[in-house]
C-alpha cells in the first residue's frame, strides 16, 4: 500500500571538509543506507527537493543564506512532511553562540544537534531513528492520500446517485399528478389520501434532492481566484426569489453597505437566500419579523451577518444545525430538508472562511460568515 522511492529512503550529507564525509559514508555504508554527498548547500537542496529519508549537515555548512533558503524550502512542504536533519555541531564547552544556533534550528524544523568527534555508533542510531520517523511520515502521507481519493469517491457517488434519482422521482410525480388529474373523482376519501401522501413525499424527496446535488456541487468550487463581485447583486437576487415568503411574512428586511468580494454570485445568492429563508421559516408568529443584513470588515476579512428576531437556536445546538439532514423541528411543523445550512458551511469553507450562529433561544439568532476581504 505504502508508495516509496529508493530516493525517499536515502540520506543526504553537506559536508565540505572531506573528514567528516568519509567517516559518514564508511558508517552508512556499513548500514546498506543509500547516501548522496554534496559540498554546497545549492546541491543538497536540489537533492532534498528529489527526496530523501533524511539529511545530515555539518554545523560550519549552515550559513545564514543556507538557513534562509532552507526555511524557504521547509516552509513549502506538504503538511505530512517533517524531514529529520542531523547536525554534527562543532563540540566543546556549549557558548551564548552555539545556545542561540541550537534555539534557531530548533524553531527551523526537525533538527536533532551530534557532538563532533562523533562516533560511528552515534551516528547510526541518530540515523535509523531519523529515517524509521521518516517512514511513518510516508505512511501518513499514503493514508491522507487514499482519504482523499476515497472521499472523492464518494463526493462522485453522492453526485450521480441523486442525478440519476431524480429521473424516477419525477416520473412518480407526473404520474400521480396525472392520476389524480384523470380518476381523482373516481377515488374515495380514502385513496386520495392516499394520493395525497404519495405527491407530498414525492416533493420532499426532490428538494432533498436538489439540495443534496447542491452539496456535491459545492465540493468541487475550486481555489482558483475569481473576479471580485458586489455583494449587494446576489443578495438583492436572494431576496427576488424569497419575494414570496416575505410578502406573505411581512419581513421588515434592512440591508446595510455591501462590499465586492472574491466569489461565485451564485455562491453568495445560495448562501444569502438559505439564511433569509431560515429567518423567514423560523419566525416568532408573535411579533413582526425583523432581519439584518450587514457586513463588516477586520483583519483582511469581511464579515456578513443575518439577523433575526425569531425562535433563535438552543445552545447545544449551535454547532451540529450545520450537519447534513441536522433539523431541530418536524416537518410538519417547518418544512425543510435539513440541507440548507450544511450547504453554507460547505461553500464558505471552500473559500477558506467559516460560518457560525450566535443565539438565545426566543431572542432571534445572528448568522455570522466570513469572506476574505
Ligand atoms: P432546514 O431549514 O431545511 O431544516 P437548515 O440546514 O437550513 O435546514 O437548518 C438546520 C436547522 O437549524 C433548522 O432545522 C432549524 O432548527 C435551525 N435554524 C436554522 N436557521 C435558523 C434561524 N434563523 N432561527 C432558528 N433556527 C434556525
Amino acid at each position: 500500500m505504502f508508495r516509496r522511492s529508493a530516493l525517499e529512503m536515502r540520506v543526504l550529507v553537506l559536508a565540505p571538509v572531506g573528514r567528516d564525509a568519509a567517516l559518514l559514508t564508511a558508517t552508512l555504508a556499513a548500514l546498506q543506507i543509500e547516501t548522496a554527498i554534496s559540498n554546497n548547500a545549492a546541491a543538497l537542496l536540489r537533492m532534498l527537493e528529489e527526496g530523501a529519508g533524511s539529511a545530515i549537515i555539518v554545523e560550519e555548512a549552515l550559513t545564514s543564506d543556507f538557513i534562509q533558503r532552507l526555511r524557504a524550502w521547509l516552509n513549502a512542504q506538504p503538511s505530512w512532511s517533517d524531514t529529520p536533519f542531523i547536525v554534527l555541531t562543532s563540540g566543546g564547552r556549549p557558548t551564548p553562540k552555539s545556545h542561540c544556533r541550537a534555539q534557531e534550528l530548533r524553531e527551523l524544523g526537525n533538527f536533532t544537534l551530534i557532538e563532533r568527534p562523533v562516533r560511528p555508533e552515534t551516528v547510526e542510531s541518530s540515523v535509523q531513528a531519523a529515517l524509521r520517523a521518516r517512514m511513518r511520515q510516508y505512511e501518513i502521507r499514503s493514508r491522507q492520500e487514499a482519504l482523499i481519493q476515497a472521499n472523492a469517491d464518494l463526493e462522485q457517488f453522492a453526485h450521480s446517485a441523486s442525478h440519476d434519482l431524480k429521473e424516477p422521482i419525477r416520473s412518480i410525480s407526473i404520474y400521480s399528478d396525472l392520476l389524480e388529474r384523470s380518476y381523482g373523482t373516481s377515488l374515495d376519501e380514502g385513496g386520495r389520501k392516499f394520493l395525497s401522501f404519495i405527491q407530498s413525499a414525492t416533493k420532499r424527496m426532490e428538494a432533498l434532492l436538489e439540495d443534496l446535488l447542491s452539496y456535491a456541487h459545492a465540493a468541487s468550487i475550486s481555489e482558483d481566484a475569481v473576479e471580485p463581485v458586489h455583494v449587494m447583486r446576489p443578495v438583492e437576487a436572494a431576496l427576488e426569489s424569497l419575494a414570496g415568503a416575505i410578502r406573505e411574512s411581512n419581513a421588515q428586511i434592512s440591508v446595510g453597505e455591501m462590499p465586492a468580494v472574491r466569489m461565485h454570485e451564485s455562491h453568495i445568492s445560495q448562501i444569502f437566500q438559505n439564511l433569509i429563508g431560515n429567518a423567514i421559516k423560523y419566525r416568532k408568529e408573535s411579533e413582526p419579523l425583523l432581519i439584518q443584513v450587514s457586513a463588516s470588515r477586520a483583519d483582511g476579512w469581511w464579515t456578513f451577518s443575518v439577523a433575526d428576531n425569531g425562535i433563535g437556536v438552543p445552545p447545544a445546538y449551535q454547532e451540529a444545525i450545520f450537519g447534513i439532514f441536522k433539523r431541530l423541528h418536524t416537518s410538519s411543523k417547518y418544512s425543510g430538508t435539513g440541507m440548507g445550512l450544511a450547504i453554507c458551511q460547505r461553500i464558505i469553507e471552500r473559500y477558506g472562511g467559516r460560518i457560525w450562529v450566535e443565539s438565545e433561544p426566543d431572542h432571534g439568532s445572528n448568522f455570522f460568515f466570513t469572506i476574505r476581504s
